[in-house]
């Protein structure tokens, strides 16, 4: 078929919804309206009558087949995109981590090979910066005109991903020269160092203390200190994950001054809290990822922020580590337990059922969240994240009246777990579109392999 036309849904974006017919042709949105009398042969019409057409989710926080912490995530660039598309994200931008001995260009390529012919949808990369060897910045300029306009530094990891503030300062400032931005953990690592060992030496070696060892005011000083930093280079910083009440307010603050600070959160901090924590034996170890979840009113205040326009975009920071190898590598200490958890497939369908469904915010504000805001950051869009005419044609059919129970036996994360074990969330993922092709049909991949294209980012 030339033609696709997904007839009677109603088409949703950031900046309202229709009824409309959305034609498709050669991976792109053709056209929106009334089009069921279109004089067209050749065309596979889809009934979408009391279905959603949304943007396919952008995810522009992932760690795929990554090294971290003597281990690597468990999902490759098959396995996570996958899991991305059945759960209705058609575009990623992922983390290529910095190798051992490596120059960043070098880094790249590694990470590139790794994608290459395996992703299913398309894709790009954030350059993760963690060792600012001589000459590194004079590679900024190559990086961003290769496509690959944003790059990710570590204020926590002393020794392994840490970079002090004269290194940050020198990305921020370089990386803006170069018409990039820089993407910010924010954490103060020394203190939670301390804490740490402090825990350790007190025989406190389990899961649990890695939130202890992690206070929500290590988040907000790091960020605080970011930011005059960003202030001191001239140059624009978005945040990743953010978690806490004090980091939203600190962002405000910067944003009512102008400058130019973004924040993002991911779907865990707004859906799942700290009594995770006190589970039983090492199962706490599910939710040892960084920043930790916290209490109830942190993630008030991170849905405030939402609302409020002071956090832009919601991800997913899959950063999948088995329950098994968290168990083989950090069973008697907690500082040895890879951080992080499993999020890519099921981010799209837990905003909209906790997000919308719950009342929190509209559907225009959902797909701003998880589709349309990212795009805009990061240099991907008209493309991405909108179903316009001229976009390309990335649009998840959704189901309001059916349901999704989210599993570990059914998921397509290649994961032993899920911290949404058990539940049932209204809205069912039907058709998920990726330039035009059909690629999952209710949760079960149907699309072509390696399919996923490298897009080529947009500079500041
Ligand atoms: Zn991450």
């Amino acid at each position: 078929m030339t033609y696709l036309l997904l007839t009677g849904g109603r088409v949703v974006n950031s900046t309202g919804s229709t009824n409309a017919d959305v034609l498709v042709h050669a991976g792109r949105i053709e056209a929106i309206g009334n089009l069921t009398d279109l004089p067209i042969v050749d065309v596979e019409r889809v009934d979408c009558t009391g279905r959603l057409l949304l943007p396919g989710g952008v995810d522009v926080h992932t760690h795929l087949d990554s090294p971290m912490m003597g281990t690597t995530t468990s999902d490759d660039f098959a396995s996570g995109t996958r899991a991305a598309a059945c759960g209705g994200t058609t575009t990623l931008v992922d983390f290529a981590m910095q190798g051992a001995g490596q120059t960043l260009l070098q880094s790249l390529e590694t990470h590139r090979q790794k994608a290459k012919g395996k992703a299913v949808i398309d894709y790009s990369f954030h350059m993760c910066v963690t060792d600012l060897y001589e000459g590194a910045t004079d590679e900024f300029p190559e990086i961003v005109s290769s496509g690959v306009t944003s790059f990710k530094v570590f204020m926590a990891y002393r020794g392994t991903l840490m970079l002090h503030d004269g290194a940050l300062f020198d990305v921020l400032r370089t990386s803006s020269a170069a018409g990039g931005q820089v993407c910010v953990h924010a954490e103060n690592g020394d203190v939670i160092d301390r804490l740490a060992a402090d825990l350790v030496a007190a025989g406190r070696t389990g899961p649990g203390s890695h939130e202890i060892s992690r206070p929500p005011s290590t988040e907000v000083e790091a960020v605080r200190r970011a930011i005059q930093i960003a202030r001191m280079a001239d140059s624009p910083l978005y945040f990743v994950h953010l978690s806490t009440e004090g980091a939203v307010e600190a962002v405000a603050e910067a944003r009512a001054n102008d400058w130019a600070i973004a924040g993002e959160t991911c779907t865990h901090y707004l859906t799942l809290d700290r009594s995770l924590y006190d589970a039983p034996g090492f199962d706490a170890a599910k939710v040892v990822l960084t920043p930790p979840l916290r209490t109830e009113e942190h993630r008030d205040a991170l849905w405030r922020g939402l609302r409020a326009g002071t956090l832009g975009v919601v991800s997913s920071d899959h950063c999948p580590f088995c329950l098994e190898e968290k168990r083989r590598l950090g069973e008697h200490d907690f500082r040895a337990i890879p951080n992080g958890g499993p999020g890519v497939e099921h981010r799209f369908i837990v905003m909209y059922a906790e997000g919308v469904r719950k009342g929190r915010i509209s559907l225009e504000k959902f797909v701003d969240l998880t589709a349309t805001a990212p795009a805009r950051q990061f240099g991907l869009s008209p493309a991405k994240g909108a179903i316009v005419q001229g976009a390309d044609a990335d649009i998840v059919v959704l189901d309001p009246e059916g349901s999704t129970t989210i599993s570990a036996e059914t998921q397509n994360q290649r994961m032993d777990y899920t911290p949404y074990e058990g539940w049932k969330l209204p809205g069912l993922i039907e058709n998920v579109y990726a330039r035009g092709e059909l690629v999952s049909e209710s949760g079960k991949y149907v699309g072509a392999e390696g399919r996923g294209r490298f897009l080529e980012r947009s500079a500041l």
